[in-house]
């Protein structure tokens, strides 16, 4: 509570001595993420009370900037989930090869995932299908030769780099993935990262596997249907697999850096599974308030700007650190959120379309409060016709670069392009599209309703001191305790992406057209009516 105390006397001293507008908006953004990201509000796990301490937060700062409620209670949208936890000490894995059962050490060797309700008992053939993708379109099927039906498909989990990269994007999500091995008769996966993409190493990322997943409760919604079992496999341990096979993992691991096919074969073993689960169910909320555009045309029509609200809680502890407090990941893009709502209230700024903001739960359980949002908006879908997404758009250093997702995708990328040159800043494209950072953040549940859609982030140059920050960030911080309030932040660079989040909306609201995706563009496909 001093602490808040503290910043609002900031906040007014900053009014008095007439700071300039971009610290106003730096401190009051900061403002934002020190109440989000205070070790009071424990992580604000999906489902947490402290996630609803959270959401009302947001709730009241939407109230504050003259939002209209746009959830169902008021502001809040209440999103029902399922979760399941592994009890361990009652599962097991093991490779049965020749008539002998050689165990697997969960967590060590492989985790099993529960976003997807596992069976409680699995024993299957495995077969490897070198990246996985069976895509027509493109000339691609890695299951020429071999057969799933009935068993576990073994695959890298990487990308050919033939494939543009929203493809790559696309097709490597585990939901696109699924419904192909699902067709091809697969009743479960084993994923290998591949060590070169892997944004934490496997001693971190495994410490996530005892804490619950979840999936949405509404089953239609279900993006694993039928699906037995998902693994995830240490690619330092994955040999195991392969051994007896003529192939080493390594082997099939230069093939894939070499940008060269992969062979499909299958391996000389059965994977034997018992999962343990403990289920229940959970509420947690997503978040909506409404700008009111002023045409009474095209009020009606909404620009959605999202962020998620949710981070990973408490968990596992890092150098004697549990609580995961996720002042990046995602209060940053939250806080931003907010910054551009009073913004634009204080500047009595009525664009013509209405802008729709939304602080979405579960992102970290998979996107799930986003697509809840948008396949139960609470708005007509069809009147969304953009959306803006932030999700730790990480303002480490000065904002000269302005990254770009889906830059190439739409007419939002004209969009962009203008408002980032009117403050003297410039667009670049990903350029690590084998990230696969355009699907991996709630954009996507957009885009897969045919909504044209961007994400963005401070950028900078490859092979530059910012790109080694923003690495280092990565390694040290990204799903660690350290993304904390105690962290260096550049608060100007916050300040101009602000700027850029409010300008661009209301650019896209004040358009004459619908923005639409580009003719080219993948996506395309996904709008209603192509
Ligand atoms: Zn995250």
């Amino acid at each position: 509570m001093r602490r808040m105390l503290t910043i609002a006397a900031v906040a007014m001293l900053a009014g008095t001595i007439g700071l300039h507008a971009d610290d106003k908006t730096a401190a009051r953004w900061f403002s934002h993420v020190e109440a989000l990201a205070n070790d009071g509000m424990e992580g604000r796990n999906t489902g947490s009370p402290a996630h609803k301490r959270a959401a009302e937060y947001v709730a009241a700062q939407f109230k504050k900037a003259g939002l209209e409620p746009a959830g169902v209670n008021g502001y809040i949208q209440p999103v029902g989930f399922k979760t399941r936890k592994i009890v361990e000490a009652e599962s097991s894995l093991a490779l049965v090869r020749d008539g002998q059962t050689v165990p697997l050490t969960l967590g060590d060797d492989a985790t099993i995932s529960l976003r997807v309700d596992p069976a409680p008992a699995v024993e299957a053939p495995l077969v490897f299908v070198g990246y996985g993708l069976n895509i027509p379109e493109r000339g691609i099927n890695d299951f020429a030769g071999v057969d799933l039906k009935g068993a576990i498909v073994v695959y890298v989990a990487s990308t050919p780099r033939s494939l543009p990269g929203p493809l790559q994007a696309h097709f490597g999500s585990a939901g696109e993935r699924w419904k192909m091995y699902q067709a091809a008769g697969a009743i479960g996966t084993i994923s290998i990262a591949n060590p070169k993409s892997m944004d934490i190493p496997w001693e971190r990322s495994t410490l996530a596997r005892l804490q619950p997943a979840m999936s949405l409760a509404d089953p239609s919604l279900d993006e694993a249907p039928g699906q037995k079992l998902s693994l995830t496999m240490n690619p330092a341990r994955a040999d195991a697999l392969f051994t007896g096979s003529g192939h080493t993992f390594a082997e099939m691991l230069a093939l894939v850096d070499g940008g060269k096919p992969v062979p499909s074969f299958a391996l000389p073993a059965r994977l034997k599974a018992t999962t343990k689960v403990e289920r229940s169910n959970v509420e947690s909320q997503n978040v909506a308030g409404i700008l009111r555009g002023a045409d009474p045309k095209l009020r009606d029509q909404y620009v959605v700007l999202s962020a998620h609200l949710d981070h990973l809680g408490i968990g596992g502890a890092i150098n004697g650190d549990s609580l995961y407090n996720g002042a990046m990941d995602n209060a940053s893009g939250i806080a931003a959120l907010l910054e551009v709502a009073a913004s634009l209230h204080e500047a009595g700024t009525k664009p013509a379309r209405s802008i729709l903001f939304v602080a979405v739960t579960a992102e970290e359980k998979g996107l799930l409060g986003s697509s809840y949002f948008a396949a139960r908006p609470t708005v007509p879908q069809a009147s969304i016709v953009a959306n803006i997404n932030t999700d730790m758009f990480l303002p480490l250093f000065p904002m000269k670069l302005l990254m770009v997702l889906g830059l190439d995708e739409s007419d939002l990328g004209a969009d962009v392009r203008a408002t980032a040159a009117a403050v003297g800043v410039t667009v670049q494209a990903d350029p690590e599209p084998q990230r696969n950072r355009f699907v991996r953040s709630d954009q996507y549940s957009f885009i897969k309703h045919g909504i044209p859609a961007l994400a963005m982030k401070v950028g900078y140059e490859e092979k530059s001191p910012e790109a080694a920050i923003a690495a280092r960030w990565t390694a040290e911080r990204y799903h660690a305790p350290s993304d904390d309030l105690s962290q260096p932040i550049d608060r100007s660079a916050a300040a101009k992406y602000v700027e850029v989040v409010r300008d661009l909306a209301v650019r896209i609201a004040n358009r004459t057209d619908r923005p639409k995706w580009n003719d080219a563009s993948f996506f395309k496909r996904f709008a209603s009516g192509t």
